[in-house]
C-alpha cells in the first residue's frame, strides 16, 4: 500500500524534537529506545494516532557520526500537506530561518529544505489523504501535514531497485521525466516514489541520513507472503521481529538501501492510551528491569513551543 514509515539517523535529540514537532507540527507519538542499541532512543512523529504512512523515526545521538546522503539510500522524505497550504508552508519555514528551494516533478511543485541534520525534505500538496487531526507548534489544522507524500530513492544500481519496486512490491509504473522514475502504490499515503534512472554513488550512513523505508504489510499473514516473494527473488529477508508497534522483517534490496516490511497492527495505541501517546518513555517487557539505568544515560528532552 506504500510507505509503512520511514527512519533516519540524526543529531540532537532536542533539536530533532524542535524541528518535527515545532516546526513540521507532528505529534510525537512513541518515546521509546532503539531496540538494539538501548541508550539512544527511539523518536517516532506523525498524525494523531501515528497511522502507517505517517510515520517518521528517528535515532538521535549527539555524538554520531555524520553520514553523506547517497546512493543506497532514500534521498528525500516528502510530506504530503492538503491543496492550498504551500504558500503557508514556505512562510512559516521562513520566519523559521529555514531556507527552501522549489522544484516540479511530474506537474507537481514542491518545496525542498533541510531539517537540522541535513535530511532532505520535500512537501507537496494532495487531495488524497485523510487530514491529521493533530498539530503541534500552532500549525493551523488545515494546513497539518497528512503523512507522507511519498519519497525519492537514490540507489546506487537503480535497474535493479526498480525492477523490485515493481516485481516484487507491485508498485505500478507511472512515467518518466528528467531522469527520474515515478512509481504508485495502492494507500492514499505514502504512495508516490521516485527514483533516479542514473545509478548514484554511495551514501554513507551517519546522523543526517534515512537508515531505512519500510512499507505496509496489512497482517502478518500477508508479510509471510511478502517474506517468501523476497526470497524467491534472491533476496534475504531477515525472519520476523517484533517492533512492539509493528511486526517487521528487513532486507537489502540491490541497490543498496534498506528495506523493512511492517504490519500495520498493532499500532501505537498497544501500550498507551491514545491521549497520551508519546508521553512517557515506554520500554518493551525485557527491557522493564533495567528502566532506571535507561533512563539515566537519555538525555532529557521537553515537546515544546518554539514561536518565534
Ligand atoms: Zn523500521
Amino acid at each position: 500500500m506504500g510507505i509503512h514509515h520511514i527512519t533516519a539517523f540524526v543529531s540532537d535529540v532536542q533539536e530533532n524534537v524542535d524541528f518535527y514537532t515545532g516546526v513540521l507540527g507532528l505529534r510525537l507519538v512513541k518515546k521509546t529506545i532503539n531496540y538494539d542499541v538501548p541508550d539512544v532512543y527511539h523518536l517516532y512523529f506523525g498524525n494523531e494516532k501515528g497511522s502507517p504512512g505517517t510515520v517518521m523515526t528517528f535515532f538521535p545521538q549527539e555524538d554520531a557520526q555524520w553520514g553523506t546522503i547517497g546512493g543506497g539510500q532514500v534521498g528525500v522524505t516528502v510530506f504530503a500537506v492538503p491543496p492550498r497550504s504551500l504558500l503557508y508552508w514556505r512562510d512559516r519555514l521562513s520566519k523559521y530561518g529555514i531556507q527552501t528551494m522549489e522544484n516540479t516533478r511530474f506537474g507537481e511543485e514542491y518545496i525542498r529544505f533541510t531539517d537540522n541534520s541535513g535530511l532532505l525534505i520535500d512537501l507537496v500538496e494532495r487531495i488524497e489523504g485523510r487530514p491529521s487531526g493533530w498539530t503541534d507548534g500552532g500549525v493551523p489544522i488545515p494546513y497539518a501535514i497528512k503523512g507522507f507524500g511519498g519519497a525519492m530513492l537514490f540507489s546506487a544500481s537503480a535497474n535493479k531497485t526498480q525492477s523490485v519496486l515493481e516485481d516484487v512490491l507491485g508498485l505500478t509504473p507511472f512515467g518518466e521525466e528528467e531522469g527520474l522514475r515515478r512509481f504508485k502504490a495502492s494507500g492514499d499515503v505514502g504512495n508516490w516514489i521516485d527514483i533516479s534512472t542514473s545509478n548514484i554513488p554511495r551514501g554513507e550512513m551517519g546522523a543526517g541520513t534515512v537508515h531505512h523505508i519500510a512499507w505496509r504489510a496489512k497482517d502478518e499473514q500477508e508479510q509471510q507472503q511478502w517474506r517468501e516473494v523476497i526470497e524467491l527473488y534472491g533476496m534475504h529477508p531477515t525472519n520476523v521481529i517484533d517492533r512492539q508497534y509493528f511486526k517487521a522483517v528487513y532486507f537489502r534490496e540491490p541497490g543498496g538501501i534498506l528495506f523493512e516490511i511492517a504490519t500495520d497492527a498493532p499500532g501505537f495505541d498497544v501500550d498507551e492510551p491514545e491521549a497520551l501517546l508519546g508521553t512517557s518513555l515506554k520500554l518493551p517487557e525485557e527491557f522493564e528491569p533495567q528502566r532506571e539505568q535507561i533512563e539515566k544515560q537519555l538525555k532529557p528532552f521537553e515537546v515544546r513551543s518554539i514561536e518565534n
